[in-house]
């Protein structure tokens, strides 16, 4: 039986979709996904933030952005997404950005846009934890 491809942060397969409006494509993963083995989500967009947009971290559980403005709720829909289409193919597994407030895995940033990192998760990579899946950022992969 064909192995269920696995989920990947989209701005990492080198779509246009971080919050600056920029890509940050890691060559392993743009492999993966034009092999057919992976498949490109960004939960952020998928929440229905626009992009550009505004930087976010997290503080007190919450996610705010660069404006002050709560942008939780988008978060939590594009998460929730996320974990429906893993679902929907199959998947157990997935590699997402390291230090995003949806996508880090381990750890982020503190919420005072001050680059200070403290340990936790990103919303889509904790929820997808939580139902079992094993998160990677592309910081564990090879180059
Ligand atoms: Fe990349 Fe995740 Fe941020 Fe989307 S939410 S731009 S996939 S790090």
């Amino acid at each position: 039986m064909k192995e269920a491809p696995i989920i990947v942060s989209a701005c990492l397969a080198g779509m246009y979709c971080r919050y600056n409006g920029d890509i940050q494509p890691h060559e392993t993963i743009v492999e993966l996904v034009s092999q057919g083995q992976a498949i490109p989500f960004c939960p952020e967009v998928h929440g229905g933030l626009s992009t550009p947009r505004a930087p976010c971290e997290i503080r007190e559980g919450k996610v705010i952005d660069s404006d002050g403005i709560d942008r939780t709720e988008a978060f939590q829909r594009g998460a929730e997404q996320g974990l429906r289409l893993a679902r929907l193919v199959g998947s157990r597994e997935a590699v997402l950005k390291a230090r995003s407030p949806s996508c880090g895995s381990g750890e982020v940033y503190d919420g005072t846009f001050t680059s200070t990192r403290i340990p936790g998760d990103g919303f889509f990579a904790r929820l997808l934890k939580e139902n079992g899946f094993t998160i990677r950022t592309e910081e564990d992969l090879p180059e």
